[in-house]
């Protein structure tokens, strides 16, 4: 099985190419369809898998098809004028939260790949970096947003820099990383920023383990016919 068989956008197809990716990885092979049928998936899945690209590839190119629709009416970011336009608010359709900003410039830097040549913008943003950049990101629009949880759960306080209203995917990324005791509260903000709208989101959940706190996320919130992989 190669990339030409996956049922991919022509412009995707094309970025896995820019890649250099010639053929998926184990875990990409069930990711595809799985995705593409619209399960929830949980997969256990170590760094180095190609797990990033594994629910990247799928998701951005179920939402490829659409992009042309999801752009109408919002700012562009090559003629936005910082001061003069009236700032808009992040609409994102694909969350990722990952645990570190490691990971996540790193999954941020694998989504550019991939949105390469669409209308799909993914953004980054984490703890530490400076909040006035980030917000001014996430004021000039953003598709895919990419983030650690506490400053995640930073912007959903100010709901006029971002909104879940139109999520459509939700990744954690790492999640055992972020289930320890000490992210919990930022966790359950971010779950429940995406409950207003629980029917219309699929969620993964990657994981290299699953402790306890994985187990009862994925009890709670994914759907009950989910895809597990190992
Ligand atoms: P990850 O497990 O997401 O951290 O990915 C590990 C590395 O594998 C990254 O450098 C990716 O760019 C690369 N990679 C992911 N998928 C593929 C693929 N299908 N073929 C070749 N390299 C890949």
């Amino acid at each position: 099985i190669n990339f030409d068989h996956a049922g991919l956008h022509p412009v995707m197809r094309r970025n896995v190419e820019l890649a250099g990716y010639m053929v998926p990885t184990p875990i990409q092979r069930y990711t595809l369809p799985a995705i593409k049928m619209g399960y929830d998936v949980i997969a256990v899945a170590q760094t180095g898998s190609g797990k990033t690209a594994a629910y990247l590839i799928p998701i951005l190119n179920k939402l490829m098809g659409k992009a042309k629709k999801l752009a109408a009416g919002r700012p562009n970011p090559a003629t936005y004028r910082e001061g003069i336009d009236p700032p808009s608010r992040a609409e994102p359709l694909v969350v990722v939260v990952c645990p570190s900003r490691e990971l996540a410039v790193q999954v941020f830097n694998e989504a550019r790949k991939f949105c390469y040549r669409t209308m799909l913008r993914p953004c980054v943003v984490y703890g530490g970096g400076p909040l006035r950049d980030q917000a001014m990101q996430l004021h000039k629009g953003c598709d895919v947003l990419i983030a650690t949880p506490g400053r995640l759960g930073d912007f959903l306080d100010r709901p006029e820099t971002l909104t879940f209203r139109r999520v459509r995917y939700m990744v954690f990324d790492e999640a055992d990383e972020m289930l320890q005791d000490d992210w919990n509260e930022e966790v359950g903000k971010i779950l429940s920023g995406g409950e207003q709208d629980e029917g219309n989101i699929n969620y993964m959940l990657f994981s290299a383990t699953f402790p306890k706190a994985a187990r009862d996320l994925a009890k709670n919130h994914l759907a009950e016919n989910h895809v597990r992989l190992r």
